[in-house]
């Protein structure tokens, strides 16, 4: 029999990475009460390695074999190494379906805070109309119903929260965002983007990353280490478990349930809305019930 939480939240947030950090961040700094439930781990600057050299692996982060006997198809992805594997679901005791003729490689599956903020590539881009309205300039597809306008300012107040390093170019196609200054280009790729420019006309520019180049919130300037995927003790690249999750829970109004793998929301049957969900804690094999007014789900 599952055992019941007694409090009833505003809000349940199934997910502690990207989106649901943000959900988190938001609705507890609105004022509601909000229980965050996450079917990993914890996370805490002790699991970052970005600094340890690959000597110090028991082997050298050099065996991926060793990684496929429980992460067969998380060893494909290229984040996933010695050192942050376990961040990885276990493909064995987490498999997935898909339809015979549709066989997908589901790579970059986390189970832990801040969910794939972990090990994400931090490129991040605005798109433009271009892309908002693409069906009206090539004909494929539908175009959104709103246009870069509508969203430039939702762009600036994540930009301004998350630090984005890149170089302003002033071209359509890529709009330009709210830059901590840019990382900089080595003389090769100056001497590339001054050709391209020179003969094409075209911009070549540095990838716009979330890695902040100047302080901000408590958090440091990148070193340019280079194994973000292994965490920062910097907090220098954007993670949701030190950012979003972490300013969640200091509204105290967060409370974050870790190793809760949801599988059921309940509804009420009168009204068809949410009341709540079960989980399973995953320490405890034992299922259990929460109960909110919303639920969101961010998994
Ligand atoms: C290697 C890699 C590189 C990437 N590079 C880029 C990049 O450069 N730029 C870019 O824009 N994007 C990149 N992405 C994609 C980006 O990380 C994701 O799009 C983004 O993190 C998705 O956010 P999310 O909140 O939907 O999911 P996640 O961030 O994955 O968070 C989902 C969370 O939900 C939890 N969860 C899942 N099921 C349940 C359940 N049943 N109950 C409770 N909790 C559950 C998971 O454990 C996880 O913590 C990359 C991803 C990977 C893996
Ligand atoms: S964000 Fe910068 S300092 Fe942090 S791990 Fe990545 S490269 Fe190193």
């Amino acid at each position: 029999m599952q055992s019941k939480t007694q409090e009833t939240f505003d809000v349940l947030v199934v997910g502690s990475g990207a989106s649901g950090g943000w959900v988190a961040k938001r609705l507890t700094e609105a004022g509601l009460s909000v229980a965050i439930l996450e079917a990993g781990r914890p996370q805490s600057d002790q699991n970052f390695t970005e600094h340890r050299p690959e000597f110090s692996a028991p082997y050298r982060n050099r065996a991926p074999e060793v990684i496929r006997k429980t992460r067969p198809t998380q060893k494909d992805c290229y984040a996933c190494n010695e050192f942050n594997y376990d961040w990885f679901c276990n493909d064995i005791e987490e498999p997935y379906t898909t339809p015979k003729d549709k066989p997908f490689s589901w790579q970059g599956r986390t189970r832990l805070v801040g969910g794939r903020t972990n090990v994400w590539g931090r490129q991040s881009y605005r798109f433009s109309d271009l892309d908002f309205k693409a069906a009206s300039y090539d004909g494929y597809g539908m175009d959104w119903p709103l246009g870069y306008a509508d969203l430039a300012p939702y762009y600036d107040l994540v930009e301004d929260y998350v630090g984005i390093t890149g170089i302003a170019e002033g071209v359509d196609a890529l709009p330009d965002g709210r830059f901590h200054p840019p990382m900089g280009m080595t003389c090769a790729e100056t001497l590339f983007r001054n050709r391209v420019k020179d003969k094409l006309g075209w911009t070549t520019t540095l990838g716009r990353a979330a890695n902040i180049t100047k302080p901000l919130n408590g958090r440091s300037p990148c070193h340019y280490c280079g194994p973000c995927h292994q965490g920062c003790v910097m907090h220098s690249y954007f993670n949701a478990a030190f950012t979003t999750v972490a300013d969640a829970m200091k509204t105290g109004k967060a409370t974050l349930i870790t190793n809760a793998m949801v599988y059921k929301v309940l509804t009420d049957a009168g009204t068809n809305r949410a009341r709540g969900l079960l989980y399973i804690d995953r320490l405890t094999r034992e299922p259990r019930e929460i109960r909110g007014r919303v639920v969101v789900l961010c998994a």
